[in-house]
């Protein structure tokens, strides 16, 4: 017993007289005070003292808070004590505390335990680990999810992102408007399956999302589920992606012609043993295998657009072709006609679906809803490493809810214009060129 006080003396110690300790005192202990539910006021009976620990930077500084109690003349309960704005009843930290917890998880990704370090660091405060999931509890009962619904759907564009991403065990089901750069919902499922994206769809629409594209990568998940949710609605694919399907057929032909030139190697001509004099081989100049390494090398410049080309690009496709003249012919090889097959009629009616809708028209690709995927996928790698089904979905909604109020104040502060933003930061080339402009 003796050895455990002797400890604690000592820890205290080492608190107080290292830095400067400061106290505040608060007073909030009038004759009268509004009950927390009703408001009808009721009188005092007794005042308390409590300490609460606040933050300030390198120091040590408590609130010396007064408090009231009170006995109240309602139904709603016989006594009640008063609490000065930001300090919750009973707390043994105030909010400000709570703040720079959430706000260091939040906003500068850290984990847990660095949170626990930056705080002992720049306020000389020792936070539990379950203090800091606690604030993230606490904050998540705190969130009014029915706002941001409404306040979403009121600015909703009409064009709908949905994307599907692996996240640890689990899938993450996103929907985004990428004309608004807003997220729109979100679902953690056990499986990425028709019944799951249905549900999570189904969702949308009975919160009265109507959607009028629908954008989506070329899985076979949704073409039946948007039919039959949104029979009106156009479903594009994203361009992007069929994209990328292309140039892979387009990058497999130049492989297969460039692989054939390397075999052909030095074929037909006779070497002579021993060393090569230095002047023979450079009258040669290159060997089919370094024709070979140049073609692959410069294997992009075949599916990049021709009116895209730097000077030095066209000279080296023109070297590409003097090489292999067999890939001026690449429109005639069979790895073209699966490219154009994998564009069968029903795909690209889906891929120009956004030609038809004018206010669509710059949204093509469902980038957008993927980097907002990467930047989750980061942000909670940074963090849980995706454990827990619940913590993950804590954080989730916590980094959305910051997202939304962010979202509102900017908003807020410049009032919106009468149409659909097209200024969307999807597009990298647009923010370029109105920087330049
Ligand atoms: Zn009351």
């Amino acid at each position: 017993m003796w050895v455990l006080y002797r400890a604690h003396r000592s820890t205290q110690a080492m608190e107080t007289i290292g830095p400067h300790v400061r106290t505040i005192p608060i007073h909030c202990a009038p004759c009268k005070a509004p009950c927390p539910t009703c408001g009808k006021l009721g009188r005092r009976k007794a005042t308390h003292n409590r300490r609460v620990r606040t933050i300030a930077y390198k120091q040590v500084v408590f609130l010396d808070v007064t408090y009231g109690e009170y006995r109240a003349r309602c139904a709603c309960r016989t006594t009640f004590r008063s609490t000065p704005p930001g300090i919750e009843p009973r707390a043994l930290y105030d909010n400000k505390v709570r703040r720079a917890v959430l706000d260091r998880i939040l906003d500068d990704g850290m984990s847990a335990e660095r949170v626990i370090a930056s705080m002992r660091r720049d306020f000389l405060l020792d936070l539990s680990d379950g203090f800091v999931y606690d604030c993230l509890d606490r904050e998540v009962k705190r969130l009014d999810m029915a706002g941001h619904r409404r306040w979403v759907l009121d600015r909703f564009s009409g064009t709908l992102c949905v994307d599907e991403l692996h996240l640890g065990r689990n899938t993450l089901l996103l929907a985004t408007d990428p004309l608004q750069d807003l997220p729109v919902a979100f679902a953690l499922v056990a499986s990425n399956d028709q019944d799951h994206m249905r549900r999570f769809l189904k969702n949308l629409r009975t919160w009265g999302l109507v959607p009028e594209v629908v954008i989506t990568d070329g899985s076979n998940l949704y073409p039946t589920i948007l039919a039959e949710l949104w029979p009106d609605a156009r479903h594009q694919l994203c361009v992007f992606h069929v994209l990328k399907e292309l140039h892979k057929y387009v990058l497999d032909a130049v492989r297969r012609l460039r692989r054939g030139l390397s075999r052909r190697g030095n074929r037909g001509r006779k070497r002579r043993p021993g060393r090569r004099p230095k002047a023979r081989t450079r009258r040669r100049g290159l060997t089919n295998k370094e024709k070979s390494a140049f073609v692959f090398k410069h294997r992009w410049l075949i599916v990049r657009r021709r009116d895209k080309l730097s000077d030095q690009e066209r000279a080296d496709l023109a070297t590409m072709l003097g090489y292999l003249p067999e890939l001026e012919v690449l429109l005639a090889v069979p790895e073209l006609a699966k490219a154009i097959g994998a564009l069968a009629a029903e795909k690209f009616t889906k891929m120009i679906a956004f030609l038809k809708s004018p206010a669509c028209r710059r949204v093509r690709t469902n980038n957008h809803v993927e980097r907002v995927n990467r930047k989750l996928r980061y942000e909670e790698k940074a963090r849980y490493k995706w454990r827990k089904r619940r913590t993950t979905v804590r954080f989730l909604v916590l980094l959305l809810d910051r997202y939304w109020w962010q979202e509102r104040a900017v908003r807020n502060r410049w009032p919106e214009e009468p149409q659909p933003v097209v200024r969307n930061r999807s597009s990298p080339k647009t923010g370029a060129a109105n920087r330049v402009a």
